[in-house]
């Protein structure tokens, strides 16, 4: 049934299914009905009836919003997996949904009301200084896009030939991938900024290509065990210099913070067809690849199938954690892509 399996597979995968409140010139009466409390959604009754739906299924997820804030949001969906990169363990988290339904709103938001990304920052930050000090942490940053099975460096933007490469030990990476060291949050999200500011480079319309693009964010986390703390007991627990290859007892993690391509359907014109097919095949692969990952059998996980699951594949293998937002926009005219973001949730819990 729906509730064992999300306690079998709810330490690895945790899904919520955001709403986004109507806009102005919306329909006041968003056609889904949450129940936050009982983690579920069902299309309104009102709205059933006026369509001929007499009877449509309830869908179960770990968590559902509407209506509530991104802290809540935040604290709910995200944070567990935030705290486990800071115990050594990977974790990534996605929002998925179509064009305008609120993933970016979500994963970044705004300065009264702070995304998943920047309260992760702030997490991230007082857990390394609220620890007890006796282990010493390096964070570097890393932002780049996926747009049309091309990875771009946010970071770096001239570098245009970056490829994915594979190393015995250290997994699947990026390289040349510009990788900044951070000591502050208010550094952090200078880095986010300017990445963000490099988007626009060279897109004719920046709605369109932000839109048909995925973004990375990738905070790395390496602490080890102070050697020093008897004589300094106030030196910073955050270090500004990379640790040397040969270091021993080095731990580690890396938080993923991805914001997708939109999940709509591809239109008529001939190059958004083409970008259309690239996006579809990367959900539908980032699909794939989590339901099996979450399925916990040894089957093949596809991850050679896209650019954006192959990037990740380190991340997401082993005991790593995963949180994906699925947002929904709350009109009748939204209805089919809705149900097509529904059923991708359902598909990776
Ligand atoms: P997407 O990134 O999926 O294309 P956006 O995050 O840009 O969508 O959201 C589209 C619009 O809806 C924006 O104007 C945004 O401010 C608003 N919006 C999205 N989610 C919410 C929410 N939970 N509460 C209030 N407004 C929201
Ligand atoms: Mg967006």
């Amino acid at each position: 049934s729906t509730l064992r399996r999300t306690q079998k597979r709810g330490h690895l995968c945790h899904v919520a299914v955001r709403i986004r409140p109507p806009s102005d010139n919306e329909d006041r009466k968003p056609i889904w009905v949450v129940d936050e409390q009982q983690s579920k959604i069902t299309l309104s009754e009102d709205f059933a009836i006026e369509t001929g739906r007499r009877r449509i299924d309830e869908f179960h997820f770990d968590s559902t919003f509407y209506g509530s804030d991104n802290q809540h949001l935040y604290n709910v969906a995200v944070k567990r997996a935030v705290l486990s990169t800071m115990e050594g363990i990977d974790a990534t988290v996605f929002a998925y949904g179509q064009t305008a339904s609120g993933k970016t709103y979500s994963m970044m938001g705004f300065e009264e009301q702070p995304g998943v990304i920047p309260q992760a920052v702030d997490d991230v930050f007082s857990y390394i200084v609220n620890q007890p000090g006796d282990r010493e942490y390096l964070l570097r940053v890393s932002y780049m896009e996926i747009y049309n099975e091309t990875i771009r460096d946010l970071l770096n933007p001239e570098q245009t030939d970056l490829r994915i490469h594979e190393h015995r030990t250290r997994g699947v990476y990026v390289s040349p991938l510009k990788e900044e060291i951070v000591t502050t949050p208010k550094q952090l999200m200078k880095v986010i900024s300017r990445g963000e500011a490099n988007r626009s480079v060279g897109a004719t319309d920046f709605n369109e290509h932000s839109s048909r693009s995925h973004t990375i964010f990738s905070l790395t986390v390496e602490s080890r065990r102070r050697t020093d703390t008897s004589g300094r007991p106030e030196s910073p627990a955050l270090s500004d210099r990379p640790s040397k290859k040969d270091d021993k007892g080095v731990t580690v993690s890396q938080l993923n913070l991805i914001d997708l391509a939109g999940s709509e359907k591809a239109t008529e014109d001939a190059e958004r067809r083409k970008e259309g097919a690239f996006i579809n095949k990367s959900l539908l692969t980032l699909g794939n690849v989590i339901s099996k990952i979450t399925e916990e059998t040894n089957t093949h996980i596809p991850y050679r199938d896209s650019k954006l699951t192959r990037i990740l594949q380190s991340s997401l293998s082993g005991q790593s954690r995963i949180a994906v937002i699925a947002t929904l926009s709350p009109t009748a005219k939204n209805l089919e892509e809705s149900l097509n973001t529904l059923k991708f949730a359902s598909r990776v819990k």
